[in-house]
């Protein structure tokens, strides 16, 4: 099979793979004539995004899409019909190098279907990151999958090369990974989560020896499927929570299951809306910078995010008793759940309202959404009417206006 064949296979058997924005690493570059390649913002091939918004390119491919594993909801299970590839380390350290100097990436991210053993594919894929490191001198971004099982030796060799590692833990829940990925260890993830928490402290408290081992200094992530079994976003939500805590990530990616080829009965026969995704992404950054907790955020009743209005706004919504709040006085805590109110925009609002009084018309300098936020505040020169936050009408106000479908023709 030519390399251009494999290619094909083995990135478009990587695209459900989520897990894979960079972010927080430490800055390098070939300025000054050594090696290849650099961490700083480029243009490429592959397009994800960093919590910056800032988009990064990568090659993301696969090492080999054949598996011994059998996890119902993956198009590289071992039952699979999809045609199989495999590269050598060779030749994913070649194409590396050559898009990173045609410029269409800006660095790589590498997983792999598990063959032979844990430990057997682990080697190959630190076999790449090793060779593009040590006889290349490539300095660009690398993520590696991590795989759970493998040594703690290949673990740490890993951690020397990558920027990121990550571990997917695919489902919300134990049982449904039971039931849809049962060669699968949950607590051999999570052993091996902790194994890599620990591994990057030891990293961080280091980092003031110059020749202290590095380890992955843009951290670790996962990866979660959305809609693949009946978990709530509740549920998730509170499975991320506890995953931020127990391993100190710095993402948990979210995948909404997509339908695959002659698919396990067990699996729902049609993709969640995409905006369920998107939801749960926001009900994430709520948990990571606007202090909220998740199970503030979806109300136990309901179990669900709406789809229709952010989750901001449905919990502000949820407790007209908070509101209105007085921009000019209140805690940074409760300026951050106002919405409409981001976290530059609250650190903003501190800084203007020690020299002056903020006003409606410093809203837009402050790049706040007026509409959005003026039913929930009051300002030097507005109070919202007392009837608004009581009425059903405010829900209303926020709700996207119902559209009738197009023929698809003018
Ligand atoms: S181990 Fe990974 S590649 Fe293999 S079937 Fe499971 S999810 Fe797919």
């Amino acid at each position: 099979m030519n390399l251009q064949r494999k290619l094909e296979i083995l990135a478009d058997a990587a695209k459900y793979d989520a897990s894979c924005a960079s972010s927080g690493t430490e800055r390098r570059d070939s300025r000054d004539g050594k090696g290849l390649g650099s961490t700083a913002p480029g243009m490429g091939i592959c397009h994800s995004y960093a919590p910056d918004g800032r988009c990064i390119s990568l090659l993301k491919i696969l090492l080999t899409n054949a598996c011994n594993y059998d996890c119902l909801y993956c198009v590289n299970r071992a039952t699979s019909n999809v045609p199989r590839a495999r590269f050598t380390v060779d030749e994913v350290v070649q194409l590396t190098l050559d898009f990173y100097r045609r410029n269409y990436i800006e660095g790589l991210f590498l997983s792999s279907g598990i063959i032979r053993s844990a430990d057997y594919t682990m080697e190959q894929v630190v076999g790449v990151a090793r060779k593009l490191r040590e006889q290349h001198h490539f300095r660009g971004y690398i993520h590696l999958k991590t795989i759970p099982e493998a040594d703690d030796v290949l673990i740490t060799e890993a951690g020397k090369y990558a920027d990121r590692l990550s571990i997917n833990i695919e489902l919300p829940e134990q049982e449904s990974l039971a039931k849809l990925a049962p060669e699968k260890d949950v607590r051999a993830i999570r052993r091996t989560m902790g194994r890599l928490r620990l591994k990057l402290e030891e990293a961080k408290e280091n980092t003031k020896s110059k020749n202290a081992p590095r380890f992955a200094p843009a951290g670790q992530s996962t990866q979660m499927i959305v809609g693949a079994d009946s978990a709530s976003d509740r549920t998730i939500l509170n499975t991320s929570a506890n995953l931020y805590g127990s391993y100190n990530l710095k993402r948990v990616y979210y995948s909404a299951f997509s339908p695959i080829p002659d698919a396990s009965r067990a699996l729902p026969p049609s993709a969640p809306p995409l905006v369920r995704e998107h939801r749960l992404y926001q009900a994430d950054w709520l948990m990571r910078f606007y202090g909220f907790e998740a199970s503030e955020i979806v109300e136990k009743a309901e179990g669900m995010l709406p789809l229709e209005i952010d989750p901001k706004l449905a919990w502000a919504l949820r407790h007209p008793d908070r509101f209105p709040l007085d921009v000019n006085r209140a805690s940074r805590e409760e300026l951050l759940r106002v919405p409409g109110f981001g976290v530059k925009a609250v650190d903003r609002i501190i800084a203007t309202r020690r020299v002056t009084s903020i006003r409606v018309s410093d809203l837009a300098r402050l790049h706040i959404p007026r509409n959005k936020a003026l039913p929930f505040i009051v300002l030097s020169d507005h109070r919202p009417s007392p009837h608004l936050l009581d009425s059903a009408r405010l829900a209303e106000r926020f709700r996207p206006k119902a559209t009738q479908l197009g023929f698809g023709f003018e």
